[in-house]
């Protein structure tokens, strides 16, 4: 999509410092980390947040899913915290569909 961040991310367009890609996501750090380790993994369609999943397209968080715990192992990740935002009133800023992947010792007990 022309105009979204995380597009442009995936195309290289805009430098990111990347963990992963295969042909259906693209992982790479947060540019404002919220803990000790803050990557986020997104799908390379662009889908503008989990309200948007259907039938046809969720078959990619499944995907991310089995990626997110190679990564946090290759990382070396006891525990994390995957999170995704969806909609402006639960913090959502970039509408193209992204999980949080936070670990680190200054997670909180609960959400973030
Ligand atoms: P949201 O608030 O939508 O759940 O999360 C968006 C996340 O994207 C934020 O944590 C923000 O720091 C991150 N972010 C926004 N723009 C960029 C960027 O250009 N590069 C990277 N690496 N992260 C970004
Ligand atoms: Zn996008």
């Amino acid at each position: 999509m022309a105009d979204c961040v995380f597009c442009k991310i995936i195309a290289g367009d805009i430098p990111s410092k990347k963990l992963y890609e295969d042909a259906l996501c693209y992982a790479f750090y947060d540019i404002n980390p919220q803990s000790d380790t803050h990557f986020l993994v997104v799908p390379k369609a662009h889908i503008a947040s989990a309200n948007e999943l259907t039938e046809e397209n969720a078959a990619v968080v499944a995907h991310i899913f089995t990626v997110i715990p190679k990564l946090a192992k290759e990382l070396g990740l006891e525990s994390y915290r995957v999170i995704n935002n969806c909609g402006e009133g639960a913090g959502q800023t970039v509408f193209h569909l992204h999980f949080h992947v936070l670990s680190g010792k200054n997670l909180g007990e609960k959400l973030v």
